[in-house]
């Protein structure tokens, strides 16, 4: 059984590492019913204060991993310590290998036209052997959304990866997931951009320094605004610490 969730202002984390994950993933798809697989970070944290559905979808999915090093701060500020960052991508580039070796068939959707083609491209080339059942792009009109929904029953994906980026990724599994049947899935942000090699991640002097966060700041400056619940969000744990 699973160790006890902790909460981070409300929101529940599993206290889990990456191998811990990938087992999880492997008995979700022995199980063969939909779970919804969640990597949280601060800033959804932040929103879920004020966003009740949101909350809601997170308290309820079935395994929140601690996505960044705010959460992972966060968890140990408050006492209640998570072994270590568990983000979408790291998590995606982990289900490669073993999905090649187990069979696992994986679908992609999301990411601008073109992307999820080239990201599954470059993990056949990575990874001859593995099973991609299909892509799509993340700009579908209603009816695309019909015909993706259709494709991906047809297909039956052992792994569903949504990257329509958060939350609008988290909402859209939710609303799908009992009817899709797939067993897992996982709203996985930016990182088809990442791996079809159209966006690059933090290099690893930012990421050891756990300054991912900065480095996209300064590459996508837009980004500032919604940053700003970074700051938020530790003057909130900090207040919720000194509760305790
Ligand atoms: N995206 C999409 N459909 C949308 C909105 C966004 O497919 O309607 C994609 C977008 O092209 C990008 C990803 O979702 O590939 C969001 O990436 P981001 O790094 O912003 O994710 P976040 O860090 O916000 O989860």
């Amino acid at each position: 059984m699973g160790m006890k969730k902790v909460s981070v202002l409300g929101t529940l984390v599993d206290p889990v590492d990456m191998q811990g994950t990938l087992e999880k993933v492997e008995e979700y798809i022995k199980e063969g019913t939909p779970h919804h697989i969640i990597t949280l970070n601060a800033e959804i944290i932040y929103r879920a204060q004020h966003e009740p559905a949101l909350k809601d979808i997170i308290n309820s999915a079935h395994l929140v991993t601690p996505d960044g090093a705010g959460v992972v701060w966060a968890a140990g500020k408050l006492g209640t310590p998570v072994p270590e960052r568990v983000t979408g991508i790291d998590l995606v580039q982990a289900i490669l290998p073993t999905a090649a070796i187990k069979g696992w068939r994986i679908f992609l959707y999301g990411a601008a036209p073109g992307v999820a083609e080239e990201a599954a491209r470059k993990m056949v080339e990575e990874y001859p052997g593995i099973q991609i059942a299909g892509t799509s792009h993340g700009y579908l009109d209603a009816q695309g959304q019909k015909g993706l929904l259709s494709s991906i029953q047809k297909t039956k994906p052992d792994i569903l990866l949504v990257a329509l980026g958060a939350p609008k990724q988290e909402y859209w599994i939710r609303e799908h997931m009992d009817q899709l049947k797939v067993p897992v899935l996982i709203g996985i942000g930016g990182t088809l951009d990442v791996l079809a090699g159209k966006a690059k991640r933090a290099p690893e002097a930012f990421q050891r320094l756990k300054l991912e966060w900065l480095y996209r700041l300064l590459k996508e400056p837009r980004r500032a605004g919604r940053m700003l619940a970074l700051p938020k969000f530790a003057l909130l744990v900090l207040k919720e610490s000194l509760k305790k």
